[in-house]
């Protein structure tokens, strides 16, 4: 068998010569192939590349007839050369021709050759292209031989990368690494925003690939490794988060890699055949992420995740990076892209600089969605491999409406985009124009329209919108997004700083909402089988009453002198709310004792969110001051569909008639027995939806900001007596569970009511 004469470290030397001489894109690749050629004793070398239309093409070759250049194409998955690209890994064969993906290119003249090696030109997990050798004879490609010829494509690939054979491709494609690319995702927050990419933890990029002494290079990836191990250790011994439970768990996996002998022994022999500590460490990495593109099993992928994490702090190490990115560099118009982020961090970026957020994940009801629709960022989750496909400064534009992402895109899709983006600003201003405006409607019902809010960033939306107040203010918010449980004083200066936002307009707070979907990552998890069954909300605030005692407390001081309303979530029984009430009346006595202003007005209410409450109506509302309709959990758990599961979250309609009848009971009940009833779910804040609300008599909504113009402007059009007819009769008369959507969506049609 040949073996290479001078081996890797040899060949990479000499890449590197070639990589500084001054000739033209094509002479560079031609001399490169002729080298790699030799170096492997090949009497085959070729270069694919991977043009913009996803088709390889042959851009270079050594042995195969020169005329196919730029000529012979493949299609990815087509042919042993298009396998490669599709799977991402190498393929070595002692007879090519015998292999069922063989497919025969005349024009390249390769029927003489029988053994093959091909591997992928990888970067950061994205295919550019594919390097072959092939021989005459039938010979085995050894391991080192598949390896060698690895650490040659990662040179290729950065060449790739730094748009030098861009020229080299034809006009109207351009080679893959710039291909515009479309990624569809989760809806998070609404509007659309065009800017340039901002990745979060920004990838390093490796520019030193070749090392100049190997032993060095050695000695420096075993100091990185240690110093990375030591780190990890240090995080898991330090007792502030050893016992939270994932946390904890995603350092163990960590420590587990950082011991990994495979991974290890991958990168030591990476540098060992020439390349820098960083290029190895990176060429390994790349291979990672390739699988990781194409595991489609959730644990695995989320194993290689980790793993990818662990190389980059390995990276960061090597060329002395901080993790996080310089927050005080933000381009105009940026958007962040990040695999996942916490709501604080991205609380740290400069807001007015902001144009969208783009995560690999995060669902609707992740605390991030939450932040970022408090801040009217438009937001797409559940983006795959958004992180490998976009690099720093691409332009990319985010749909947070239709939850989509175009990265690079073509000039045809964003000037679509950007009318869209404008369309949607005149709409905003019309929406503007009626501010304030009353909203009654054309036979003269006054509705209520409120904000839903749970942070300060949300406050500066009330005179936006012209909103009446908020309807909704959910506290847990505050602790979500706080590192520690926030003390007495921390709630009661938040909750005095939202008096004071909200001037004269009224605020009803909502007490800890937590449990379910909403975890405090610094409260012990209790392990439940089914959370959103469990032990949440007011079940927490009544077994652990110092909680809920403390906030209550919080309030009461806050409101001082003004009046204050508060509800209760998850209620499910009369005696819960009882109980939830005594207590509200303890702290009042307590604070009254001590010489404490009190409200001026203290109005208690609960959240409708448990079917058991709908058969209690008659009672919950002789006893409380008003009822707040949780609509996104009354549907939940009304229809046994799991909020948070897309597979499930959309199968039934709220405006059935088990739902409608539902808030049709709970709008009689609350007015025979003189009680408010108001809806703070997201139905209150979808025009057709908040239609038939009013059709049923509600009288107040409250909603997302960006919700506020669209109803009001649905209601100014709206006779609401002729709505409440339509539903009455449709639930009368036919109630078999469908659907009245269509029936309503006529009606506004043939009415002119903007839904
Ligand atoms: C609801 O359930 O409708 C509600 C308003 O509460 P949350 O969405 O915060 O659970
Ligand atoms: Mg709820």
């Amino acid at each position: 068998m040949p073996s290479a004469p001078g081996g890797p470290r040899l060949l990479l030397r000499r890449l590197r010569e070639i990589m500084a001489e001054p000739v033209g894109a094509q002479d560079r690749l031609d001399k490169i192939v002729i080298l790699i050629a030799a170096n492997m004793v090949a009497e085959v070398c070729s270069v694919y590349v991977m043009r913009g239309d996803g088709v390889l093409e042959l851009f270079a070759t050594e042995g195969l007839n020169r005329e196919a250049v730029h000529l012979t194409t493949m299609r990815a998955g087509e042919g042993l050369v298009g396998q490669i690209a599709a799977t991402a890994e190498p393929l070595a064969l002692s007879d090519a021709q015998s292999h069922p993906a063989f497919s025969y290119k005349p024009e390249t003249g390769e029927e003489i050759y029988h053994a093959f090696l091909g591997v992928p030109l990888l970067r950061a997990g994205n295919t550019l292209g594919v390097l072959v050798v092939q021989n005459r004879t039938y010979r085995v490609y050894t391991e080192e031989e598949i390896e060698a010829l690895q650490t040659t494509a990662m040179v290729l690939a950065e060449m790739l990368a730094s748009g030098e054979l861009q020229a080299l491709a034809p006009v109207e494609t351009g080679i893959a690494l710039r291909r515009p690319v479309h990624q569809k995702g989760l809806a998070l927050a609404d509007g659309v925003g065009l800017g340039h990419v901002v990745l979060h933890e920004p990838r390093v990029v490796v520019k030193n690939l070749i090392a100049e002494n190997v032993e060095a290079e050695l000695k420096r990836l075993e100091d990185a490794i240690a110093e990375v191990r030591a780190t990890i250790d240090e995080l898991i011994e330090r007792g502030d988060v050893a016992h939270h439970g994932e946390h904890r768990e995603v350092l163990e996996t960590f420590r587990m890699f950082a011991h990994d002998q495979g991974w290890l022994r991958r990168m030591r022999e990476a540098v060992t055949s020439g390349l820098t500590a960083e290029a190895a460490v990176e060429r390994v990495q790349s291979d990672n992420r390739a699988r990781m593109m194409r595991q489609t099993d959730p644990y695995l992928r989320e194993r290689l995740h980790d793993l990818d994490d662990l190389a980059n702090r390995l990276l960061h190490r090597l060329v002395g990076r901080d993790l996080v990115a310089g927050h005080g560099l933000l381009p105009d118009n940026a958007i962040l892209v990040a695999r996942s982020m916490g709501p604080a961090a991205l609380l740290d970026y400069d807001r007015s600089r902001l144009r969208g957020l783009v995560l690999e994940e995060g669902g609707p009801t992740s605390h991030i969605a939450i932040v970022a629709r408090a801040l009217g960022i438009p937001a797409v989750g559940e983006v795959e491999n958004v992180t490998s496909l976009a690099e720093q400064g691409d332009a990319i534009i985010v749909d947070g409406a239709a939850g989509e992402v175009q990265i690079r895109p073509n000039p045809d899709v964003e000037a679509a985009y950007a009318e869209k983006a404008r369309l949607r600003a005149k709409r905003q201003e019309q929406y503007l124009k009626l501010r304030d405006v009353p909203a009654v409607t054309k036979d003269g019902v006054e509705v209520t329209l409120q904000l839903n809010a749970g942070l300060l960033v949300d406050l500066p939306h009330l005179a936006e919108t012209g909103a009446a107040g908020v309807g909704l203010f959910r506290t847990e918010l505050q602790f979500m997004i706080a590192e520690r449980m926030p003390s007495a004083s921390e709630q009661q200066s938040l909750y005095s700083a939202v008096y004071a936002a909200a001037g004269d307009l009224p605020v009803t707070f909502r007490t800890l909402d937590i449990g379910g979907d909403k975890i405090l990552p610094y409260m012990q998890a209790v392990e439940e089988e089914n959370p959103a069954l469990g032990w949440r909300a007011i079940r927490i605030g009544l077994d652990r009453p110092g909680l809920l005692r403390a906030q209550v407390r919080a309030l009461l001081k806050a409101a001082s002198g003004r009046p204050l309303k508060i509800m209760f979530p998850m209620v499910a029984t009369c005696n819960e709310f009882v109980r939830a009430k005594a207590l509200v009346e303890r702290e009042r006595t307590h604070l009254a004792n001590h010489g404490h202003p009190l409200p001026s007005d203290l109005k208690l209410g609960v959240m409708l969110e448990i079917p058991s409450l709908l058969f209690q109506l008659r009672e919950i509302c002789t006893l409380a001051d008003f009822v707040s309709v949780g609509s996104n959990d009354l549907m939940q758990f009304l229809f046994a569909i799991d909020r948070e599961n897309r597979r499930v979250a959309d199968r039934f309609d709220p405006l059935s008639a088990p739902m409608l009848r539902a808030l049709k009971h709970v709008a009689e009940e609350a007015r025979a027995a003189n009680c408010q009833a108001t809806i703070c779910g997201e139905i209150g804040g979808r025009p057709l939806e908040a239609m038939a609300l009013i059709g049923l008599g509600f009288r107040a909504l409250s909603m997302s900001p960006a919700a506020i113009g669209p109803v009001k402007a649905m209601l100014l059009e709206l006779q609401a007596g002729k709505v409440a007819e339509l539903i009455r009769d449709e639930l009368e008369h036919d109630g078999g569970g469908d659907t009245l959507r269509p029936k309503l969506l006529r009606f506004a049609e043939t009415h002119g009511i903007p839904v």
